[in-house]
């Protein structure tokens, strides 16, 4: 089924510019979750492996942070050209470590893709500020200098474009780095190190190292006074950890969190369109997305027909594996993730959840959850306090716009929200107040990378993409000049 030999994807770590086996000589499985098979065993970075990548982040840095922003701006736009070049092989790749249907993996690398057009755009726009002061005895000089090394760990959800997302804005913005994807899915930032490689990101300036010793590992890089930077995706249990990680050192902090969306459907909405919304919010990557919809709060006007039509769609997704053509839907990442959804659901229906669609694991190879619509979703569920990561649609019922902004906002997370309405005013309205990094007004897509992504609350810090996502790898240097 698949269109390239796995055994042409690089194994070993990427430090320097050379592939090279890890000093420990040991080896991680990596596994393919539509059958439980093994495709490729990678190279376990020790301690020592990790030192190697920062000393060499290290030593490209003074060049490539002089090296001319319309030099870096090229390079990154090669970046883009040949992932481009490439979409269908890597896409293969993705489906086949990751799990996601062959459609949304390739949604994914174009999205991976677009960051290093975006970024080399950006390269050689970032300007600084001047100004009198206002005493008038001299002038205030504002400009944006690389902050560094920069550590970058990212999840298994989207394996190129949460790495994209960082590396293009990092050597945008002049700095070197050390990527630590996660081991479920290393085989894609393995291929796209390749593809920088022959782009002409110079040695050193991109180093990959994968490692079943993320904790250690990642503390000592932080605990190392040559890196300035880390920018993390994951969950906010792990986020919070490497938050007091980073304070040793002081090292600046850019968080991608977990989420937990509410997505709000009021009577007045189209109907059809918040079908398709909720088809996307909820079932790209089989609901294994920060920005899945979690919560979906229907207004009881409309909730028969929305949980009825949504039901009819999800129960009639064709299962099976990722990376057959035909498949909408593919399994979970792993046995644990399709064992935590069980008793998510196990517990709304305790607490008098009915199943509209789905609601049991597939007896068969591989890891697989059908996709399940639940109505009559109690507030006080698991299912709605937690990120489920799976093709979960839980739906409750409420009445007035009041009470469900409220119940919208009630999470520790504020990562992105969903409302649907046809009345534009409380569309926006709506909007304003919910307490999240974005929204998705009428839509059940909102990456960009010309916008802003990221959240409030426990969902994160900082924003990637748009014209933030470079000042996150950047220090404001101020001069003041009398002249
Ligand atoms: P995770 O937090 O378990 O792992 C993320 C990365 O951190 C992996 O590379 C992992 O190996 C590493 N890691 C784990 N423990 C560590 C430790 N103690 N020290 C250092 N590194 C450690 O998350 P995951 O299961 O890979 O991904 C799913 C989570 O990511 C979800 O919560 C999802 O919402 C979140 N996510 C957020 C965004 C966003 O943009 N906000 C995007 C994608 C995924």
């Amino acid at each position: 089924m698949l269109s390239f030999d796995v055994a042409s994807i690089p194994t070993d770590l990427f430090i320097g510019g050379q592939w090279r086996a890890g000093r420990g000589g040991d080896k991680l499985d990596v596994f393919d979750p539509s059958t439980g098979q093994v495709i490729a065993q990678i190279a376990n970075a020790s301690l020592d492996d990790a030192m190697d990548a920062v000393a060499a982040a290290h030593a490209a840095g003074k060049g490539w942070a002089t090296t001319a922003p319309r030099k870096r701006s090229e390079i990154l736009r090669r970046c883009f050209d040949l992932m481009i070049e490439r979409r269908d092989m890597l896409a293969e790749l993705i489906s086949l470590e990751n799990g996601k249907s062959l459609v949304d993996a390739q949604g994914e690398v174009g999205y991976a893709a677009e960051f290093f057009r975006w970024f080399s755009e950006e390269a050689v726009r970032l300007n600084g500020e001047i100004s009198t002061a206002p005493g008038g005895a001299n002038k205030i000089l504002v400009e944006h200098q690389p902050i560094g090394v920069a550590v970058l760990v990212t999840p298994w959800n989207f394996p190129a474009a949460m790495a994209t997302r960082k590396i293009a804005p990092a050597l945008a913005a002049g700095c070197t780095c050390v990527l630590k994807p996660a081991t479920e899915t290393p085989l894609t930032a393995f291929a796209l190190a390749e593809i920088y490689r022959e782009a002409g990101v110079p040695d050193g300036v991109v180093n990959v190292i994968t490692t079943s010793r993320s904790g250690p590992t990642v503390s000592a890089m932080l605990n190392d006074p040559r890196v300035r930077k880390l920018s993390f995706t994951g969950s906010t249990e792990v986020g919070r950890v490497l938050l007091r990680e980073a304070a040793n050192t002081v090292v600046s902090c850019s968080m991608e969190l977990g989420g937990n969306a509410p997505f709000i459907v009021f009577d007045d909405a189209d109907l059809d369109a918040a079908i398709e919304g909720a088809m996307v919010a909820k079932m790209r990557n089989g609901g294994e997305a920060c920005t899945a919809a979690n919560r979906f709060y229907v207004q009881r006007g409309i909730a028969k027909a929305f949980s009825d039509k949504l039901a009819e769609r999800m129960g009639s997704m064709t299962v099976g594996i990722a990376y057959d053509k035909s498949v909408q839907c593919g399994p979970l990442i792993n046995v644990k993730a399709v064992n935590r959804i069980s008793g998510l659901v196990e517990d709304a229906k305790a607490r008098g959840a009915t199943v509209l669609a789905g609601g049991k694991s597939l007896d068969r190879s591989g890891y697989f959850y059908a996709p399940t619509v639940l109505a009559d979703v109690s507030p006080d569920s698991e299912i709605a306090a937690e990120e489920i990561f799976g093709p979960i649609a839980a739906i409750t019922t409420f009445d007035d716009e009041e009470a469900v902004i409220d119940l919208a906002n009630g999470t520790e997370y504020g990562l992105i929200s969903y409302v649907y309405t046809r009345d534009l005013a409380r569309g926006l309205r709506v909007s304003e107040r919910m307490d999240s990094g974005m929204v998705g007004l009428n839509r059940g897509l909102v990456s960009d990378p010309a916008a802003p992504f990221g959240g409030t609350k426990q969902s994160g810090l900082g924003r990637e993409g748009a014209h933030h996502g470079i000042l996150e790898f950047c220090e404001t240097k101020y001069i003041a000049v009398s002249w």
